[in-house]
């Protein structure tokens, strides 16, 4: 079915707004939690279940001006189900990200770093002691607190009133695996662009659509989750709207060694997908996670072979124009 955002139905996008949309795709609800309670092992409470569930199926949209792909409704996840996600035994928070080791070289000593949805300011503690000024803002009270135990300058507040207070007050601004969960990236950027200092870098890193899934049916590259699905050409897009100098887009690369068990992974995962009528190989490699009927002859296009190589993540390095 394809149906277009001119039927005020549906969300706008959350990059640029636009109210023209394809829908290209849809997964059932039932499928994602059914999915996230099975990697997680908990059982969700019926309640965040009912309240998270705002329709059959989460319908996924291909933005008609910038390519964006989004779920709509947007279904942002709230504090009560990140406290879900981080009771799970196997931790929601990691300690190493691919983005911190990109983000980390390009540090200056003396620079004044601010990590905008910093978790428990794990970059931060990995960083602190090589920069000037290092400080953190989130939502979540408990990651500020661990971060303020730790000895790092963190705020608990909201962004917007952060800005206000600290225009242009750090030459390095980061925010990693945020915009994704965000139904408007606007006030994040007007925000983050506030709080840089003109000649300024900003870091976004964000899941990359392009990479091929191992599980195409990820619950956490869903709603409540995630509302939002990034190629490089979005992150340009994002810098162009919001008035950044493009530096980089930097896409993280499997090493070569870990093709063969990755052939291995996408053979097993889309045979069994297949036998359920979920996606066909093709899919799984192009990151499409819809519900569609099975391809009898899969094929793998040029561009599907060039994306076999990435990794989870990409990063935009952008300036603030002197
Ligand atoms: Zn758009």
């Amino acid at each position: 079915m394809t149906k277009s955002t001119a039927d005020l139905t549906v969300d706008a996008c959350p990059l640029c707004g636009c109210r023209s949309s394809i829908e290209v795709g849809s997964i059932p609800y039932a499928w994602i939690w059914a999915e996230l309670e099975r990697q997680l092992g908990l059982t969700t409470p019926a309640e965040l279940r009912r309240r998270f569930t705002p329709a059959p199926e989460a319908e996924l949209f291909a933005c008609s001006t910038c390519g964006l792909e989004f779920f709509s409704p947007h279904n942002q996840g709230d504090a009560a189900f990140y406290a879900f996600l981080t009771s799970a035994k196997a931790g929601y928070y990691t300690n190493r990200r691919w983005e911190y080791s990109v983000a980390e070289k390009l540090l200056h000593d003396g620079d004044s770093l601010l990590d905008i949805g910093c978790g428990d300011g794990a970059f931060l503690k990995q960083v602190a002691g090589r920069v000037g000024r290092a400080v953190g803002v989130d939502q979540n009270p408990e990651g500020i607190r661990d971060l303020a135990e730790a000895g790092i300058e963190a705020r608990c507040t909201d962004l917007a009133v952060f800005a206000a207070e600290n225009a242009a007050g750090f030459n390095v601004v980061c925010a990693f695996q945020l915009l994704e969960h965000l139904p408007r990236v606007n006030a994040f950027a007007e925000a983050a662009r506030r709080c840089v200092a003109p000649g300024g870098l900003l870091l976004v890193s964000v899941p990359n659509n392009d990479r091929p899934r191992l599980n195409p049916l990820d619950p956490l590259d869903c709603p409540p989750h995630h509302v939002s699905r990034w190629r490089p050409a979005q992150l340009r897009e994002f810098a162009r709207t919001f008035q950044f100098d493009l530096v980089d887009v930097v896409c993280e690369r499997r090493r070569p060694r870990s093709l063969p068990g990755l052939l291995r992974s996408l053979g097993r995962r889309t045979s069994a997908h297949r036998r359920r009528g979920a996606v066909t190989s093709a899919d799984a490699l192009d990151g499409r996670s819809e519900p569609r009927a099975p391809s009898r002859r899969p094929t793998l296009s040029t561009r599907h072979l060039r994306n076999l190589m990435l990794g989870h993540t990409m990063i935009l390095v952008a300036r603030r124009p002197a």
